[in-house]
C-alpha cells in the first residue's frame, strides 16, 4: 500500500448499492491485467518485509503502561523524509488500523545476492531507532503482536471512553474507543462501520479463558451460557494486532503460482513457531496466536452466510471469515489437493474463463469475489477497466488471507509477487530478521530442490487451528507432506552438482529426476555477477546470488508454456465437468489411500529439524542449499545465527514469545492465579521487553546466550553485521 491518499468514503447503503458495481468491474480489472502482464519474465528475486509496531506510553510513577494516541503526529514526520527524497529513504512508514500503530518496510526491497542477509535486522534497527528519536522520554515503539491490556478499563492514552451507545460510533464497543482507531484516514472507520453494518450486528470474537485455581468465571462480559469465554467485539481486537509479512517477486506469474502453493502449508508451521499473543483483554487465554482474533474481527458475514439461518437473501453459505486462510492452491500440481468446497458464483467464475483465465486462477478469484466491497470512495467509483485496477484491489486488499497473490500494480516495473502472511511480529529486530531470512531461504531452497510441501487445504485448516492452541510450538502435532524419496535424492544431487558459483534457484533443473534439465522448472545459466551489477542498491561486492536474471528468462518461458498449457486443460475440465456454484475440484489421480499415506503427523521440532525416513527438515535442507552456494563468512556467520535461533525455538529449547509471556505473568508477584494480567504485570512485562529489544536485557529463555549486551546497543549487533553497516551506511554509527 502506497501512502494513502485522502477520498470521501461513501455511506453503508450507496457502497452496498454498488457491490455489484465494483465486482463486475473489478473482474474486468482482473482480466485485463492479467493479459497485460501474463507474459512478463525475468523478474529478478526481490523480497522485503513488513512489521507492524504499537507505540506503548509508560506511566513511570503509577507503574502502568497505555497505548499512545500518536501515529497521525508520528507518520507525519516519519513521512516527511520520504516526500523529500521518495528513492532515497531506508525506511518507510505508513498507517495501520490503530491510532496508537504504525507499519514500517525497508525504502526499498532486497534483492537476490546472499550478502542481503545481512542487511535485514540493520534496516529493522534503524527503523526502531528512527522512530524512538521522535518519541518522548516515556514512549516505546514496541513490535509486539498484541497489546495484552487492550481493551481494558483506561487503556488508551490520552485516555478515551468507548460509546457503545453512540449511533455515531462506528465500533459502537463496549471496550475498544473509536479514538483508537487510527484518524488520519477514513478508510479505517469506514471498514469499522460498514463491516459491523453488512454483518448486521458487531463482531464477536470468542477466545476460552486459561483457567487457573482462582479464575472467577463467568468471565467480565462473557456471552451468556458461555462463562469461560473472554468476549471481545471490535475489528480492533484483531486489525489492532501486529504481525511480521514478507513479500517475494518472482520470475513469472508460473513461479509466483508455484510459490504460492508451496508455502500455503507452511503458513500454520510459521504461525505456532513465531506465536506470540497470549492474552486479550487483560485475561491470559487458550490461545497463543491473533489469528483467529483477527479473522472473526472482520467478519462481516451475515447469519445468512454463516448458516445460522436459511439462505433468503444472500447467496452463498460462505465457510470462512475474509480474513482467513486460503481456500485454494494456484497452480497445476496443487489442483487436486484442492479439497474443501470453493464457494464462488458460477457467472463470475465464468466470465474470468471466457476472459481467458484458466480454471485454477478463475477459481480463485471468482473466490475472493464472492465479498462485497466494505470501503469504497466517491472519487474512485467510476474508472477505466483498461488502466484502472483500484476495483479489483479493493476486493483482493479485504480478502487477508494467510498467502497473497499479488499482480504486478499498472505501469510499474514490480512483477508478480507473492506475500507471506501468517507470523506473529517478534519483540527484537534479531528474532524477526531470522523468521524474515529463513523464510526467504525456504523459497530459494524449494525452487532448488523442487520441494514439494503440499497438502489437501483441509488439513492445512486443521493446522491452522492447531497452530494457535497454547503451547503448540511444543506440544501438538501438525499434518505434514512425508517427503519422498525423490527430495531427499534431489538434495543430494544438487549437492553433489556443486553449484557454487551458479547460485539461483533455478539449476534446479539439472537435480531434476532425470537429470536432464528439462524439468517443468526449466534450466538456463544463472549467474550470480550478473545479478550483482543489476542491484545497485546493495552493491557489497559480493557475487553470490539468490537468482539468476539470464536464468529467469531461460525458466521462465518454458515454464509458462507448461503452466498455461496445464491450467487451461485442467481448467477447461474441471471447469465444465465437477464444478458448480459451489465448485469442489476432485481432480483425483492417485488413490486415496496412496494419497493419504503421504502425510502424516509431525510436530514442530520434526518439522525444522527432521525426522528419520520420514523428512529431512526444513533447517537441513537449508544448511544443505547453503553449502553448494558461495557465502561470504560474514553473511555466513549471519545466517547461521538465524537458523540456529529457528533450529533452537522449534526443539522447544527456546521458548516462543507467547509461552515466554504465560511465564512473566504466571510467575508475577501480583499474579493472583486469576487469569488477570493487571496494569501492574502488564507494566513489568512491557518494561521488560523494552530491555530486550533495546539489547538491555538478557532473555535467555527467548534468545539464548549469546546475541545480548547489557551495555551498549552496537555491541547487540553481531560482528559480521557491524562491519557491513559500517560499508553500507544502513545505520548511523552513533558510538563513534
Ligand atoms: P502491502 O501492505 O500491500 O502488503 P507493502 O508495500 O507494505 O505491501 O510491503 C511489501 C513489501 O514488499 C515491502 O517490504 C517492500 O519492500 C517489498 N517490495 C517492494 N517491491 C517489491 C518487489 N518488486 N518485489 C518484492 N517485494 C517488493
Ligand atoms: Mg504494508
Ligand atoms: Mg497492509
Ligand atoms: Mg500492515
Ligand atoms: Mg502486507
Amino acid at each position: 500500500m502506497g501512502l494513502l491518499s485522502e477520498g470521501s468514503p461513501l455511506s453503508w447503503e450507496e457502497t452496498k448499492a454498488l457491490a455489484d458495481h465494483v465486482r463486475e468491474h473489478g473482474v474486468n480489472q482482473f482480466i485485463n491485467l492479467y493479459h497485460r502482464l501474463k507474459d512478463r519474465q525475468g523478474d529478478i528475486l526481490k523480497w522485503g518485509d513488513e512489521v507492524e509496531y504499537i507505540i506503548v506510553k509508560f506511566d513511570e510513577e503509577k507503574k502502568v503502561a497505555r497505548v499512545a494516541l500518536i501515529a497521525q503526529d508520528l507518520l507525519a514526520q516519519l513521512n516527511e523524509k520520504e516526500i523529500a527524497d521518495p528513492k532515497g529513504v531506508k525506511s518507510l512508514w505508513r498507517p495501520e488500523y490503530g491510532a496508537y500503530m504504525i507499519e514500517g518496510t525497508p525504502g526499498k526491497p532486497f534483492g537476490g545476492l546472499m550478502a542481503h542477509f545481512n542487511l535485514v535486522e540493520a534496516n529493522m534497527r534503524y527503523r526502531r531507532e528512527e522512530v524512538t528519536e521522535l518519541l518522548a522520554k516515556d514512549e516505546c515503539v514496541m513490535s509486539i503482536t498484541n497489546f495484552p491490556r487492550l481493551g481494558s478499563p483506561n487503556f488508551t492514552y490520552p485516555l478515551a471512553q468507548p460509546r457503545p451507545e453512540d449511533p455515531l460510533s462506528s465500533a459502537r464497543s463496549l471496550y475498544f474507543p473509536d479514538e483508537a482507531i487510527f484518524p488520519g484516514h477514513p478508510r479505517f472507520k469506514t471498514l469499522t462501520r460498514n463491516i459491523r453494518m453488512r454483518r448486521g450486528e458487531k463482531v464477536s470474537i470468542k477466545l476460552k479463558v486459561f483457567k487457573d485455581a482462582k479464575t472467577k468465571l463467568p468471565v467480565e462480559g462473557a456471552p451468556p451460557g458461555e462463562p469461560d469465554v473472554v468476549l471481545l467485539d471490535a475489528m480492533g481486537f484483531g486489525m489492532g494486532c501486529c504481525c511480521l509479512q514478507l513479500t517475494f517477486q518472482a520470475c513469472n506469474i508460473t513461479e509466483a503460482r508455484r510459490l504460492y502453493d508451496q508455502l500455503a502449508p507452511l503458513c500454520p508451521i510459521m504461525l505456532a513457531l513465531t506465536a506470540a499473543s497470549p492474552i486479550y483483554r487483560g485475561y491470559l487465554t487458550e490461545s497463543d496466536c491473533r489469528w483467529n482474533v483477527i479473522s472473526s474481527s472482520v467478519d462481516c458475514r451475515t447469519e445468512e452466510e454463516r448458516g445460522l439461518v436459511p439462505l433468503e437473501h444472500q447467496k452463498f453459505r460462505i465457510a470462512k471469515s475474509r480474513y482467513d486462510s486460503i481456500d485454494s492452491y494456484l497452480s497445476p500440481e496443487g489442483a487436486k489437493y484442492n479439497d474443501v468446497p470453493i464457494t464462488y458464483d458460477k457467472q463470475v467464475y465464468n466470465r474470468l474463463v471466457e476472459g481467458g483465465i484458466d480454471h485454477l486462477l478463475a477459481q480463485h478469484v471468482a473466490h475472493l469475489f464472492i465479498r462485497d466491497t466494505v470501503s469504497l470512495f466517491s472519487e474512485k467509483v467510476h474508472q477505466n477497466d483498461n488502466e484502472d485496477t483500484d476495483h479489483f484491489e479493493n476486493i483482493q486488499s479485504t480478502n487477508w488471507q494467510t498467502m497473497r497473490f499479488k499482480p504486478p500494480p499498472p505501469n510499474s516495473s514490480i512483477g508478480w509477487r507473492v506475500e507471506f502472511r501468517p507470523c506473529e511480529a517478534q519483540i527484537s529486530d534479531f528474532e524477526n530478521a531470522a523468521i524474515v531470512c529463513f523464510v526467504v531461504l525456504l523459497t530459494r531452497v524449494i525452487l532448488s530442490y523442487q520441494l514439494n510441501f503440499l497438502t489437501p487445504i483441509s488439513k492445512v485448516d486443521e493446522n491452522m487451528q492447531t497452530a494457535q492452541k497454547r503451547d503448540a510450538c511444543r506440544a501438538e502435532k501438525f499434518w505434514f507432506r512425508k517427503s519422498s524419496k525423490t527430495t531427499e535424492q534431489r538434495a543430494a544431487q544438487a549437492q553433489a552438482k556443486g553449484r557454487a558459483g551458479h547460485l539461483n534457484g533455478w539449476q534446479s533443473g539439472e537435480a531434476s529426476e532425470n537429470g536432464n534439465g528439462t524439468s517443468t522448472n526449466g534450466n538456463g545459466n544463472g549467474n550470480g555477477n550478473e545479478d550483482a551489477r543489476e542491484e545497485e542498491h546493495f552493491n557489497n561486492g559480493s557475487s553470490a546470488s539468490l537468482n539468476g536474471h539470464g536464468n529467469g528468462h531461460g525458466h521462465g518461458s518454458k515454464a509458462t508454456t507448461n503452466g498455461t498449457t496445464n491450467g487451461t486443460t485442467n481448467g477447461t475440465t474441471n471447469g465444465s465437468s465437477t464444478t458448480a456454484t459451489n465448485g469442489v475440484d476432485s481432480d483425483h489421480t492417485d488413490t486415496d489411500d496412496e494419497e493419504n499415506e503421504l502425510f502424516q503427523l509431525l510436530t514442530i521440532n520434526e518439522i525444522f529439524n527432521g525426522k528419520s525416513d520420514v523428512f529431512p527438515g526444513l533447517v537441513p535442507l537449508i544448511r544443505s542449499y547453503l553449502q553448494s552456494m558461495e557465502v561470504d563468512t560474514d553473511t555466513h556467520c549471519t545466517i547461521e545465527q538465524y537458523l540456529r535461533f529457528i533450529e533452537k525455538r522449534a526443539a522447544g529449547e527456546l521458548i516462543t514469545t507467547a509461552t515466554w509471556m504465560r511465564q512473566q505473568v504466571l510467575n508475577h508477584p501480583d499474579y493472583k492465579q486469576d487469569s488477570v494480567v493487571t496494569e501492574g504485570i502488564n507494566y513489568d512485562m512491557l518494561k521488560l521487553i523494552q530491555g530486550i529489544q533495546e539489547g538491555k536485557h538478557v532473555e535467555p529463555a527467548l534468545l539464548g546466550q549469546g546475541y545480548h549486551s547489557k551495555t551498549k546497543t552496537k555491541d547487540f549487533i553481531p560482528p559480521a553485521l557491524q562491519k557491513q553497516l559500517a560499508k553500507n551506511g544502513c545505520c548511523e554509527d552513533n558510538d563513534k
